[in-house]
């Protein structure tokens, strides 16, 4: 035992335990904190010390798991200083009741199914999915298609799954399906480039389908027992998204970004913390296992509460840019088209701009991805890098375009804000230069817009204001118009 254990557990070894009390600060067994920071201390049978804050977080938590705390006689502790503690909660469904509990901490209960939690009806056609992306997410036709399709089969696979829960709920024998084919998960791997719209795309599609979203990031993901955070963090995310509701969040979407960051590194020695055994411990997640997760916190430790989520009807989605893996194909294609009437294709990929269209399995190995997580993610979709067009469509049309925003505030003031074509042309020009996607067009536009956004509101006669290329290219002002 160490000389802090001892501290902690304030028993001298040597005879003179009385005198080292005095000597010593008595420590909080959980937090860690001496009493002069933390205040006097709960001394529990075992001399163990507790801190006021640990010891009311321990009884939270105990009563989040449904304990009646009022039934325990706490005169029966030692020296317990804080005896104004209230431990009769309100009725459970009253505001008090939550209150009482600590809102973040409160699970809805799983309730024993009756049926899906949706008719199939409500799960909207492909063609209607992707009209709505339409609404936001420019360009990516491809995407939008493969992904409405994927989502579409998602659900219906959930329909099907919950079908056959509620009737093994009942005690009932699941319906005469003569094959018995179980539809396998259509998980989602992403590629494209950055900004071109992956994040986007899947936050719009949980938005239109009202289902809740958790992002995470693989580079944060570790293995069990290192630093970072741990495989199952993303499921609390979702729950939490989910607001504590276990079964909204089994049918949630999580999207986990970066995952190119996870391949195997190319001939490494040590051993891969990082990468491979990521995507190894991620694999039981993407196809279907019950992970236990706190509630109310991603961390595990001893005082949040515990609650089981099925991730067989999640379904994940996962992102990244994969920089490099343009070569990877070009190699690849040069190697089977170096030959014969071939070569004359060999030609068409090095102009092909969307390469990455061209993407296989074969290639995302060659990166680093393994077998087996890829066999998690059928569906593969790749998205296109923006051009300039797509950048000044981007900038206009979808429902809430930046431009559309800009030009709302505006009204509030009755100013009428109009940009030149050509001035849209240059800010995707520069957007491009950036090569961050989209995302640089929100950064230049408001590089440009607060000298308009602070000057207008000054001059109440002011009635319209166009943004012109000479204006953003510095070489004169937007074009004012005073009112009447
Ligand atoms: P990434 O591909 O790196 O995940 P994001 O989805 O985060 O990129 O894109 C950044 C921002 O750019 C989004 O919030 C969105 O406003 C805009 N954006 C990107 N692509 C598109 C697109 N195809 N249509 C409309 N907006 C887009």
């Amino acid at each position: 035992m160490n000389e802090r254990d001892e501290r902690t557990l304030g028993a001298g070894g040597d005879g003179s335990g009385e005198e080292k009390e005095q000597e010593y600060e008595k420590i909080c067994y959980l937090c860690r904190r001496p009493e002069s920071k933390a205040g006097s201390m709960i001394v529990m049978p075992g001399n163990l010390c507790l801190c006021h804050d640990c010891l009311q977080k321990t009884f939270d938590s105990v009563m989040g798991n449904g304990v009646d705390m009022s039934k325990v006689d706490l005169s029966q502790l030692s020296n317990m200083p804080f005896r104004n503690m209230n431990f009769s909660i309100p009725p459970a469904g009253s505001e008090e009741h939550g209150a009482a509990l600590g809102a973040r901490q409160q699970v809805k209960k799983r309730k024993k199914k009756t049926g899906p939690e949706f008719e199939l009806k409500d799960i909207p056609a492909p063609h209607v999915i992707k009209r709505r992306l339409d609404d936001y997410v420019i360009g990516q036709e491809r995407a939008k298609k493969v992904v409405s399709v994927a989502v579409y089969n998602h659900y219906k696979r959930v329909y099907a799954e919950d079908l056959k829960a509620a009737q093994a709920d009942q005690g009932q024998k699941p319906g005469e399906d003569p094959d018995d084919v179980r539809i396998e998960k259509s998980n989602i791997l992403m590629i494209g480039p950055t900004g071109s719209g992956k994040t986007y795309l899947v936050k719009t599609l949980a938005r239109l389908l009202d289902v809740p979203l958790a992002i995470a990031d693989a580079t944060s993901l570790t293995e069990a027992g290192y630093i970072g955070d741990d495989i199952e963090s993303v499921v609390s995310k979702l729950l939490a998204a989910a607001g504590n509701d276990v079964s909204r969040a089994e049918h949630g979407i999580i999207f986990i970004d970066e995952i190119d960051k996870i391949a195997k590194k190319k001939e490494t020695t040590t051993r891969d913390v990082s990468g491979e055994s990521v995507q190894q411990e991620l694999l039981k997640m993407l196809e279907g296992s019950v992970v236990e997760v706190p509630v109310g916190s991603n961390q595990k430790n001893a005082l949040s509460p515990m609650v089981s989520v099925s991730t067989d009807n999640i379904l994940f989605i996962c992102g990244g840019a994969f920089p490099d893996m343009e070569n990877i194909i070009r190699e690849r294609l040069a190697k089977t088209s170096s030959m014969g009437f071939g070569a004359a294709l060999k030609d068409r990929f090095e102009e092909d701009q969307n390469l990455l269209s061209h993407v296989t399995n074969e290639d995302l190995r060659a990166f680093g991805m393994i077998p087996e997580f890829l066999g998690r993610l059928p569906v593969v979709v790749t998205l296109e890098k923006l051009t300039e067009d797509m950048l000044v469509r981007i900038l206009k049309e979808p429902k809430n375009a930046i431009l559309k925003q800009y030009v709302k505030l505006l009204e509030m003031d009755e100013v009428k804000l109009v940009f030149e074509d050509e001035a849209l042309r240059w800010i995707a020009g520069e957007a491009l230069k950036r090569e961050t996607g989209a995302r640089a067009l929100r950064a230049i536009l408001e590089e440009y817009m607060l000298d308009i956004m602070y000057e207008i509101p000054k001059d109440p006669s002011i009635g319209s204001v166009v943004i012109t290329r000479p204006y953003l290219e510095k070489r004169g002002g937007p074009l004012i118009q005073m009112r009447g």
